[in-house]
């Protein structure tokens, strides 16, 4: 039978086990935590590093663009002709470029016509203007008379004129325009004149009209400049002048919308398409950071950098050059962050699992082990009471039996039966003596009540509990003392003397007992002439309930809990017991017990 015993500190393992479940996986957490990082760090120190590059690289891009185009500038303020559209120059709060129709001026064509059509003047007007228009009208008189050296003194005059004044564009450009016009119409004007007129000047301060008309391009509305433009072209194009540039410069002039920065602060700044660097002079030239990234891009998919569905992208569209910087976008990266974060979830999930399992089994192994105690308890509770009740009846059988003995004392046909009930009544007594003593060993705390005892005393029960057919002898207990509860160890030796008699086969049975001091430990070997316990059961004779098969001897009934009830008192006192020898001729069993003094 399986021994069961129910003690309280029983919950102590479930508490223990569920602390180490939890501080394992604590650590196991940490572990993954820590997993999780150095992941993340790998790949954002990648992914940083390849953003730097990518940062610096488009900054680099950026100057280099400024460069070229800074050095574009003067030429584009000094030449209208050349392209200002990605320049933007504003001085002292004028804008110099790019070119823009942004003033009021208008009338050139009207006064081309007016002029062409003969309107005479006020002949007391004597304004440069007028002077100006004069010589148009001379050109016109000459011109219908075909007097050569009239229309080549009018020509040579309104040219000096021109370098002598310089007019507003209505007066200045008109007359030029009219005096193309007139040659045109009238005559064969040699085309290295009109190249000259409308397109490469005469010289320094004398430019072509051309360059002169997008010159003043700033003080024209859009409509006049396209009005201006179209004569320019026109006639252009009639004299076999080159007039492309010019006329793509007019659209674009005319077309502009008014520019958007005007100011800019000192260093160097990304705005609406513009690198700019501002003051009292702002600078711009215009790029197109989706071009240079893009550019970029190919260059570093090209080697390696990047991977085919890698994209750069600025984190800020405006702002100083020097803090701007570029974002890899990357379908890679976001699928190695996304099962980095799903591996993280799955592991941390798993964890929770197994805590709230291991949560679950310890609350059921408790709520089992919890049951198990009460129906122990209750068990323990049946046996004491049954045993106990036992005992009274037991008590009156044995005092009737002898009773019987002594009346039947001599009367043949009663045979030795009084005597046999007694010896059975002796066993049942002792075994429910047994029962209750290893009921309250089991259950009990502080079941021992220790002080001071002299093994003197061994002699004194043994020679009032031995039966007549025992011989007690004890030898050397004089004067040695432990601490130990009397009660109890005359439980221990009564059920040795018990033993010694149950499982003999001799006569007269033999129980010597001798006592001795041994480093501090009392030292007692009880010895009889038994029939012997084989040495494969020495230890196990010790268990409760556990009995031999083939035990001989004046035999009697036995539960195999006389040993387990003796090797219970003797360890409760911190002592030990086991076989020290045993043969068919008897067994010897020693028994050691702390705090050993002679008195
Ligand atoms: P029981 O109540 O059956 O006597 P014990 O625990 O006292 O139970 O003993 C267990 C077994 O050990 C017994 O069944 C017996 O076979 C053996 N035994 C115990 N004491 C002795 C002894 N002095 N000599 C021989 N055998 C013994």
């Amino acid at each position: 039978m399986a021994e069961r015993r129910a003690r309280p500190g029983r919950t102590l393992p479930f508490v223990v086990g569920l602390c180490v479940l939890g501080a394992f996986l604590v650590g196991l957490v940490g572990v993954f935590l820590e997993e999780d990082e150095t992941r993340r760090a790998e790949t954002g120190g990648q992914r940083s590093a390849l953003e730097a590059y990518a940062s610096a690289t488009l900054r680099r891009a950026l100057e280099d663009e400024w460069r070229v185009g800074v050095a574009l500038m003067e030429p584009a303020v000094s030449d209208p002709l050349l392209d200002d559209g990605a320049l933007l120059l504003v001085s002292d709060g004028e804008e110099v470029l790019p070119r823009r129709a942004r003033g009021q001026e208008r009338g050139i064509v009207e006064a081309m016509e007016a002029a062409l059509a003969g309107v005479e003047l006020d002949t007391d007007d004597d304004t440069p203007a007028a002077e100006r228009r004069r010589f148009v009208l001379a050109l016109r008189r000459a011109l219908e008379k075909n007097d050569r050296p009239a229309i080549e003194g009018a020509v040579r005059g309104l040219l000096a004129h021109r370098r002598q004044y310089r007019l507003a564009p209505r007066d200045d450009v008109s007359t030029v325009l009219a005096m193309v016009e007139l040659l045109q119409r009238e005559a064969r004007p040699a085309r290295q004149l009109l190249l000259g007129v409308l397109r490469d000047g005469f010289g320094p301060g004398e430019p072509g009209v051309q360059r002169d008309v997008l010159q003043s391009s700033a003080r024209l509305s859009p409509g006049e400049l396209s009005s201006v433009c179209g004569v320019v072209e026109r006639q252009s194009r009639r004299a076999q002048v080159p007039v492309d540039d010019f006329a793509r410069r007019c659209a674009s002039i005319a077309g502009r919308q008014p520019p958007v920065v005007t100011e800019a602060p000192e260093g160097f700044t990304l705005a609406r398409g513009w690198v700019l660097r501002g003051g009292r002079e702002v600078r711009g030239v215009e790029v197109s950071v989706a071009s240079l990234l893009e550019a970029q891009q190919q260059a570093m998919r090209e080697r390696g950098l990047l991977g085919p569905d890698d994209s750069l992208t600025p984190t800020a569209s405006a702002g100083p050059v020097e803090g701007l910087t570029v974002q890899v976008a990357s379908r890679r990266w976001a699928r190695a962050e996304e099962s980095r974060r799903a591996a993280l979830t799955l592991k941390l999930g798993l964890l929770a699992l197994a805590f709230v399992l291991g949560v679950g089994m310890v609350a059921l192994a408790f709520a089992v082990q919890r049951r198990e105690q009460r129906l122990v308890e209750a068990r323990s509770e049946l046996v004491a009471t049954v045993s106990h009740e036992l005992r009274t009846p037991l008590a009156s059988l044995r005092v009737m039996a002898e009773t019987l003995e002594r009346k039947v004392e001599g009367v043949p046909q009663a045979k030795d039966w009084p005597q046999r009930i007694v010896a059975e009544v002796d066993g049942l007594s002792a075994l429910v003596e047994n029962i209750l003593s290893f009921n309250r060993l089991e259950r009990g705390r502080d079941v021992f009540h220790r002080h001071p005892w002299a093994l003197e005393e061994v002699r004194g029960w043994l020679e009032a509990d031995a039966p007549p057919d025992v011989q007690v002898k004890v030898t050397g207990a004089e004067r040695l003392v432990v601490d130990a509860d009397p009660t109890w160890m005359r439980v221990a030796f009564l059920n040795l003397l018990r033993n010694a008699r149950k499982y003999n086969e001799r006569t007269p049975v033999t129980f010597e007992v001798s006592v001795s001091a041994h480093q501090g430990r009392a030292v007692i070997e009880v010895r009889d002439n038994g029939i012997g316990i084989p040495e494969a059961q020495w230890e196990s004779v010790f268990e409760a309930f556990h009995r031999l098969r083939d035990a001989r001897g004046r035999g009697g009934g036995g539960s195999g809990l006389g040993l387990a009830v003796v090797r219970r008192v003797v360890e409760g006192h911190g002592g030990s017991v086991r076989v020290a020898a045993s043969s068919p001729a008897g067994t010897v069993f020693r028994i050691s017990l702390p705090g050993g003094r002679f008195s």
